[in-house]
């Protein structure tokens, strides 16, 4: 066990960092549309308050079809195309893409190595990743992704892991989306209609009544959940101190 910030006394911030105080903002996806879709209201309401915020795709998304006359390369060049109006409209700073196969049962040290270079360079205080630990999460990429992220977190701060990756910089806290344990329930407020926006410019993913229907489908689920009425999403974030040998947190959460 090592956690690099030991030595700097632990207070509240580093057990429950705050969202609000990141002004450097990473946001790992597995495909095109999964910022938008897990974490889109946010990133725009992050970005609006003056964060930096950075998007990186870890593949190429061109399995993402169910036309089987669509050819894969292209559909790849059109979800970047997509990708880039969707981030446009969300307000975020940059996006930039790894280029990993598509639904190719991706080598979860390779996707380690990756976003290990994207934190050690863009330095973030927050790195949104999906929830590796989703029961029903059926793909792939979301799993190995999310383990991946959870990894090169850890391994930010130990400069003789992967040194390939860049010096060793402090560790980012974990904003995971589509979580089933959720601790932070985010008001989407106007944001919702930007969600909207930025989900209707991936045209090889959504129809406008599937986003319609979708958009429709989260508000009504998302309006009982903590933090007042009308659409919301759910993240669960958990300190760097936390993401190494902390059961104390699922020990007695039930209560
Ligand atoms: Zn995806």
């Amino acid at each position: 066990m090592r956690h690099g910030g030991m030595d700097m006394g632990i207070g509240p911030t580093q057990l429950r960092p705050d969202l609000r105080t990141a002004s450097r903002v990473l946001v790992v996806a597995p495909h095109q549309d999964d910022a938008t879709i897990g974490a889109g209201a946010t990133l725009a309401d992050l970005a609006s308050g003056g964060a930096r915020v950075v998007v990186v795709d870890i593949t190429n998304g061109d399995k993402g079809s169910i036309d089987p006359e669509q050819s894969p390369p292209e559909l790849a060049a059109i979800r970047q195309d997509e990708e880039r109006a969707a981030t446009a409209i969300l307000g975020l700073d940059e996006v930039r893409f790894l280029d990993f196969p598509d639904f190719a049962w991706l080598d979860e040290r390779a996707v380690t190595l990756g976003i290990l270079r994207e934190i050690r360079l863009e330095k973030p205080d927050a790195l949104f990743f999906p929830d590796p630990w989703l029961p029903d999460e059926g793909h792939p990429d979301h799993r190995t992704v999310g383990l991946a992220a959870a990894a090169a977190l850890v391994a930010a701060g130990l400069p003789h892991v992967l040194p390939e990756a860049g010096p060793a910089v402090s560790s980012p806290f974990a904003v995971m989306y589509a979580t089933g344990r959720p601790n932070l329930f985010w008001p989407a407020g106007a944001f919702w209609e930007r969600k909207r926006a930025a989900l209707q410019a991936h045209q090889s993913q959504f129809t406008g009544a599937l986003v319609d229907l979708l958009m429709a489908y989260w508000a009504e689920q998302s309006a009982s959940w903590k933090g007042g009425k009308g659409p919301k999403e759910a993240f669960r974030l958990v300190s760097a101190l936390l993401m190494h040998m902390a059961p104390q947190i699922e020990i007695g959460k039930d209560d």
